[in-house]
């Protein structure tokens, strides 16, 4: 029996004891963006610390400004050179939202089976504990077939994903000599559909911003100066009303400055999968409206977006309160495209505001950061390796997707590690992620470590050398 088969039959073998693992892991309340999440968040690291220890990694928890990091290395090998992997994912979870509307507990999970399909409820199963736990166990299983592990390795678990990585530039940049690697596979990822599996190779970046209307009076009796004053409501809305024309394009003056149109050739390829109208199955896009002469996923993937996220102001209570108010406040989120630098992208917005606001109010801004939209190499020898892996597990190609999504990590690791960046995850639309009833599947979770496997295999074949010299 060759390596491969012996590390692939170690996985079935072990897979019913795999899952029930994963499930512990799953009962474990890790939500990062809450403090009664921190003994969760805890508990979750060292969960993991002391599994990757088990399988024979040298593991250890560093603590961050926020929550801590799961740090996992392997070096001992025999063979000289062999490529230097590093894999993220993480392990914090979103809140759970409104308990009432779970059918299933969150953190309960069982397997159940439903239209012959074994399934498992819980927060974090889909996104992400499921995705770090298929190169995990995919390792577990490689090191029981064959003694050693495929490559030099580096795994970086981070508990602070959902709300937004706060500490985890500053620990890349402290970790930058741990953390060197040839290429980084971030586990946290959409496939194409339950029988394609997908690499994603573009993101979109991302900038939040809070825009607050003040009127020049505090709440007003809304029958006495209804008719004459100001109300920061109704000018906020009429602001964020024409922030979109008919044809769905963004008004701002200067918004699309340096946006890179959508190349020819990859519009061809988008078109292809456009086709596939089964994509959008999962959410009802009626009433939506697309950008005029954009195809539905050539403007997910590849045109700038503006979302209002929320609107507050004036009486929020359960009784009536006829209001005038005195302030009114949106959030809103910018999907950025290659091309769009996010603080030219929040002045803009900042500026379109100001052009827009009437005499005697008042304007105040919150937000910085935000993240630039990334665009990966489409000609790296390991993402060719993964595209084979993957192709051989699921017996159907691997779809070369953008995404609406960011994950600023990608553009951290390329930056100070100077890292190629590869993106698989085998998450599926209709996982319900952030939403209630949140889950995942077996078969999935079994081909998912069993493509890591064999993207193991092509890179061993494939690509000999590393670019480090041994410590
Ligand atoms: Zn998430």
């Amino acid at each position: 029996m060759s390596n491969l088969e012996s590390v692939l039959r170690n996985i079935d073998a072990r897979f019913d004891a795999s899952v029930k693992k994963l499930l512990e892991l799953i009962s474990i309340p890790s939500i990062s963006s809450e403090p009664s999440g921190k003994e969760g968040i805890l508990r979750a690291a060292e969960w993991l610390r002391s599994e990757l220890s088990e399988i024979g990694l040298s593991a250890g928890i560093i603590e961050t400004k926020g929550h801590p990091v799961v740090l996992a290395h392997v070096s001992a090998s025999s063979e000289p050179k062999r490529p230097r992997l590093l894999f993220y994912g993480h392990y914090d979870v979103q809140p759970i939202g409104d308990l009432k509307q779970w059918k299933h507990a969150p953190f309960e999970p069982r397997v159940i089976e439903e239209d012959g399909v074994q399934r498992f409820y819980g927060r974090g199963a889909s996104d992400s504990k499921s995705q770090l736990w298929t190169f995990i166990e995919a390792l577990r299983a490689w090191k029981a077939a064959c003694g050693s592990f495929p490559a030099e390795i580096v795994i970086m678990l981070e508990g602070e994903e959902e709300c937004g990585s706060p500490s985890l530039p500053e620990f890349i940049n402290d970790h930058r000599h741990n953390l060197r690697c040839d290429v980084a596979f971030i586990c946290d990822a959409e496939m194409w559909s339950p029988t394609q599996p997908a690499i994603t190779t573009q993101l979109k970046g991302l900038v939040h911003e809070r825009v607050t209307i003040l009127a020049p009076n505090p709440d007003l009796h809304s029958g006495h100066y209804g008719a004459v004053a100001a109300n920061p409501i109704r000018i906020l809305c009429g602001i964020l009303a024409d922030i979109h024309d008919e044809a769905g394009r963004i008004t701002i003056d200067g918004f699309y400055d340096g946006v890179y149109e959508i190349p020819d050739s990859l519009r061809q390829r988008w078109r292809e999968l456009d086709r596939d109208a089964a994509r959008f199955e999962e959410v009802d896009l009626s009433g939506g409206v697309t950008e005029e002469g954009y195809s539905t996923l050539e403007a997910m993937w590849g045109r700038p977006t503006v979302d209002i996220n929320g609107i507050t102001g004036g009486n929020q209570g359960p009784g009536e309160r006829s209001v005038l108010p005195g302030s009114a406040t949106a959030r809103l989120s910018f999907r950025l495209v290659r091309g769009q630098e996010p603080e030219k992208v929040r002045a803009a917005f900042r500026a379109y505001v100001r052009s827009k606001l009437p005499q005697g109010c008042r304007v105040e801004f919150e937000g910085t950061g935000g993240s630039s939209a990334v665009v990966l190499s489409q000609d790296s020898p390991f993402l060719a390796a993964a595209a084979r892996g993957l192709e051989q597990e699921w017996a159907s190609p691997a779809i070369l997707r953008g995404t609406g999504g960011a994950i600023p990590l990608v553009q951290q690791l390329s930056e100070t590690l100077g890292a190629e960046c590869v993106v698989i995850g085998f998450i599926l639309p209709g996982d319900a992620i952030h939403a209630p009833d949140e889950h995942y599947d077996t078969r999935r979770l079994r081909k998912g470590i069993r493509s890591w496997v064999r993207i193991f295999e092509e890179i061993r074949l494939g690509i000999p050398e590393s670019k480090f010299d041994r410590d």
